[in-house]
């Protein structure tokens, strides 16, 4: 169970992307605990250095700061480096609707480089975030690999133009690629204070700033909550996968939904503060329902996720608790 399991041949280099931000950090973090060595790309622009600054003083941590767009930047991160792990994009469905074109060379053409760089440099396997919203307005539940609808948001399509591009970077260049389609990962150091932010945290600061919380509908819609430590074994674990996986896409969530109304009323009950929501008119973009089948991830990753939601939801408020400034 969980990440006991991972060991990564001698002189195993990793270059993590997107590495100031919520998910790269944590990811960096786990890997140096390992005592592995780490390159780390990111330009800064959602991300903050503050999230990777107790791993700086680490000889084998390197901190690039540059951008995916730029094709010699990634060339440069790639070289001598055995697994990437590609999570820089930028996020948020509601930014995307708003932006839509500074997605398209952001998530579209920076991955694409990633790509192109790892193969040139002959990296032995390419993972990196896809995302859930890739299902779009299919209303199926559990959501199943291969059983995508239509994408609600440009954000979805970036994220599955990288899957086709994925797919075809390993039948035709021989580059293995892997993708993790995350579920609503929360955890340490994700930003609460963004516009953009994801609802754990952006609801954790309103109740800290002792504001009424916004849900947009009526609090029914459900998602499954996922803890930023499966979302680490999952990356290692894809590093080390047998060749089966090579060229597919995979969900990574717990397997468990609960609506917004019951996580908030258990992050009240938690932090022991009550207040009533607002509700606000429904966005578009976002979907109503969202469960995940992990099966695929169990049998080709060997993926089996430690934390359930509420386990991962005490320890994340913990550390909201003990850091919040
Ligand atoms: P984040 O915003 O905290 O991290 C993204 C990082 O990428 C930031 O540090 C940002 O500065 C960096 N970045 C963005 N564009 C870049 C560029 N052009 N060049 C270099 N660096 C760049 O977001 P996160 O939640 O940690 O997300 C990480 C990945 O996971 C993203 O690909 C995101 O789409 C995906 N994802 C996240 C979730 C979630 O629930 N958090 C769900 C599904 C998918």
């Amino acid at each position: 169970m969980g990440m006991r399991d991972v060991v990564f041949p001698s002189g195993s280099v990793f270059l993590v992307t997107g590495a100031a931000g919520f998910i790269g950090s944590n990811i960096c973090e786990a890997l140096i605990d390992m005592g592995c060595r780490v390159r780390a790309l990111d330009n800064l622009s959602t991300g903050r250095l503050g999230n990777i600054k107790t791993l700086l003083s680490s000889a084998l941590f390197e901190f690039v700061e540059g951008d995916i767009t730029e094709s010699e930047v990634c060339l440069h991160a790639c070289r001598g480096v055995t697994y990437v792990l590609h999570q820089a994009a930028l996020g948020s469905v509601p930014r995307s609707m708003e932006f839509p074109l500074i997605y398209e060379s952001n998530n579209i053409a920076g991955t694409a480089n990633m790509m192109d760089a790892a193969l040139r440099q002959g990296v032995k396997r390419f993972v990196y975030a896809s995302s859930s919203s890739v299902y779009g307005d299919s209303a199926e539940l559990p959501k199943i690999e291969g059983r995508e609808g239509a994408e609600l948001s440009p954000y979805a399509l970036t994220k599955k133009i990288n899957e086709e591009y994925a797919s075809l970077y390993t039948r035709v260049f021989g580059l293995p690629c892997i993708g993790l389609r995350y579920f609503n990962v929360f955890g340490r150091r994700q930003d609460p204070n963004s516009q953009y932010s994801a609802v754990i945290p952006k609801f954790i600061a309103a109740l800290k700033r002792g504001e009424r919380v916004e849900f947009y509908g009526d609090g029914t819609q459900s998602r499954d909550f996922t803890y930023i430590d499966n979302v680490i074994e999952a990356n290692l674990k894809a590093c080390l996968a047998g060749k089966e996986a090579d060229g597919k896409a995979f969900n990574i969530a717990f397997g468990q939904r609960f609506t917004l109304l019951e996580m908030y009323g258990l992050m009240c009950s938690l932090l022991g503060l009550e207040r009533e929501p607002r509700f606000m008119p429904e966005r578009p973009g976002d979907v109503k329902h969202s469960l995940a089948d992990i099966s695929r991830a169990r049998t080709l990753l060997g993926y089996d996720p430690s934390y359930d939601f509420e386990s991962g939801f005490r320890a994340a408020l913990e550390w909201y608790n003990d850091n919040w400034s």
